[in-house]
């Protein structure tokens, strides 16, 4: 089997496409078909660190194991006190209280570090179950504060004027509404979730309205609000295709416009936006 280390050998580059029949040799069936619907960026990206983890579910701890009929011991492992929720590995654990505690008598409470300590408290709980590595709170600590001061320079760099593609992005340039002058085209997209099918669409048509092209299809996403970022992407690749350039995009999801022009964006959505933004500025 081909040795996979990192998301990118899952990756088929030259067509920017998953893998499936690795991910289906790697992961069981539910999880590859999950990996399968997450749509990749047309371009390559750098990885980004993102905590998707959530309260209330989401993270493979004993309890949500159980739930989902794996034999596993639902305790924590690390205190035997009690079950591992998330709530437990990352607040009532006596080892992330440790945690927690050592970070704010260090220094004052810094909001923005804790989804590094909790990564950190994740990560240095696998490598319990998985790798019998015992690390201290100092260790989780340490490590969190590595990660955050390296994303802090990193947000520092990227907000240097560097007047690339990114930056030339402004606004006003696409959330607004007016008629459409001359020579102008309109695409207007769609995303639906019907009868268990998931479809996207796009039309353009001609500032006085004439259609020129239409497109439905089926397509991979698993949010409503993914797949009407995806049906602009797709509508945004025709134009560029057919050479238009005075193009008005019109979705219906104001969620879609909104993401398109804000910084933060969920880590499902961020490489769509990322190439809608980039199709834009060319
Ligand atoms: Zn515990």
């Amino acid at each position: 089997m081909q040795h996979v280390c990192l998301v990118h050998d899952l990756i088929d580059e030259a067509n920017r496409t998953w893998k499936s029949e690795l991910l289906r040799q790697i992961f069981h069936a539910e999880d590859a078909t999950a990996v399968l619907a997450i749509p990749l960026s047309l371009f390559p990206m750098s990885d980004q660190l993102r905590w998707g983890g959530t309260r209330n579910g989401g993270l493979a701890t004993g309890v949500n194991l159980v739930k989902r009929n794996v034999q596993v011991d639902p305790i924590c492992a690390r205190c035997g006190k009690d079950r591992e929720t998330v709530d437990h590995i990352l607040l009532d654990c006596d080892f992330a209280r440790a945690t927690c505690w050592g970070r704010s008598i260090k220094r004052s409470l810094k909001v923005l570090q804790l989804p590094y300590t909790n990564w950190q408290l994740w990560i240095a709980r696998n490598e319990l179950i998985f790798n019998g590595t015992v690390s201290s709170p100092m260790e989780v600590n340490r490590k969190a504060e590595v990660q955050f001061g390296a994303f802090e320079q990193a947000q520092r760099k990227s907000k240097t004027p560097s007047g690339g593609p990114a930056n030339s992005l402004s606004s006003n340039r696409i959330v607004s509404w007016a008629p459409p002058t001359m020579g102008t085209t309109l695409l207007n997209t769609d995303a639906a979730f019907k009868d268990g099918k998931r479809g996207l669409g796009y039309v353009l048509r001609s500032y006085i309205g004439l259609p020129l092209t239409t497109t439905s299809e089926l397509a991979h996403f698993s949010s409503v609000l993914q797949g009407e970022c995806l049906a602009i992407r797709s509508g945004l690749l025709q134009c560029i295709a057919e050479c238009l350039e005075c193009l008005m995009v019109e979705s219906d999801s104001l969620e879609a416009i909104k993401l398109i022009t804000t910084k933060e964006t969920p880590p499902d959505i961020q490489p769509i936006i990322s190439n809608i933004k980039f199709l834009i500025t060319h």
